[in-house]
């Protein structure tokens, strides 16, 4: 979260940060602008500059840049064992994955521009942390990619609740995800929930913060019941965990 003080004459705040379209909300509790940003798991350590554009009444605008350090961190490495089929999928499921891919990234292209969530992201399970973000996966021996979620540990059937207001933009089956249900929180912020055993809400429906999306579940490519938890902010997974610690105003 970048928290910004800035002259009282602004109305409204905007900034790029590391290619991305920043929206500054105002905060009356902390008297400042905030706006939830990341960055991508392949940035290089370095100093990234933060732009910013303040518009107020005709004739005031203010501008600013500051260089803000991205630094390294480690993480860990995991070995997984699934059903082989996740690993290499066989030739008659290549259509249907294609088919998902093509789906996500259309579903993922739509940025809107009003921002839906308020207030702290909730936890999606009351259940601890099974898995966490970044950590390199080796399925069945093989290097296949780094977490990009947050897993908690929950039996099949335990409430997945949403983590902020949003709209609903995908509630269905898919290969890999299993039973998957995304929210987007406006501006690039969206939630995902997968491998859920039961789906209660469809595509297309306003949801609040903590109201059950479904069930937890080990649908699609998971070794045992669990909630895999990830959010996506304009084209890049971010760490779940680092969202649900913002003290947001
Ligand atoms: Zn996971």
């Amino acid at each position: 979260m970048f928290r910004i003080n800035a002259p009282a004459e602004l109305t409204s705040l905007e900034g790029t940060w590391l290619g991305h379209a920043l929206s500054f909300r105002f905060g009356q509790s902390c008297n400042c602008w905030y706006a939830i940003a990341g960055v991508d798991l392949n940035t290089k350590a370095g100093k990234y500059s933060l732009v910013l554009q303040g518009k107020g009444k005709p004739g005031v605008k203010a501008s600013f840049t500051s260089a803000v350090a991205v630094s390294e961190k480690p993480y860990p490495s995991t070995s997984i064992k699934v059903a082989p089929e996740y690993v290499a999928p066989p030739a008659e499921t290549e259509a249907r994955i294609e088919e998902e891919q093509a789906l996500k990234k259309r579903v993922f292209s739509v940025i809107v521009p009003e921002s839906l969530w308020s207030g702290r992201f909730q936890p999606p399970a009351e259940a601890e942390v099974s898995g966490v973000f970044g950590s390199a996966r080796v399925f069945n021996g093989v290097k296949k990619s780094q977490h990009t979620g947050l897993d908690f540990r929950v039996t099949t059937g335990t409430p997945i609740a949403a983590s902020n207001g949003g709209t609903v933009i995908l509630a269905r089956n898919l290969y890999f995800e299993g039973n998957c249900v995304m929210i987007d929180h406006g501006q690039g912020l969206i939630t995902l929930y997968m491998h859920l055993s039961e789906i209660k809400i469809k595509e297309g429906d306003r949801v609040q913060a903590r109201q059950i999306l479904g069930l937890s579940g080990g649908t699609g490519r998971a070794t045992a019941p669990h909630l895999h938890f990830a959010v996506r902010w304009q084209g890049v997974y971010l760490d779940p965990g680092t969202l649900l610690s913002l003290n947001l105003p």
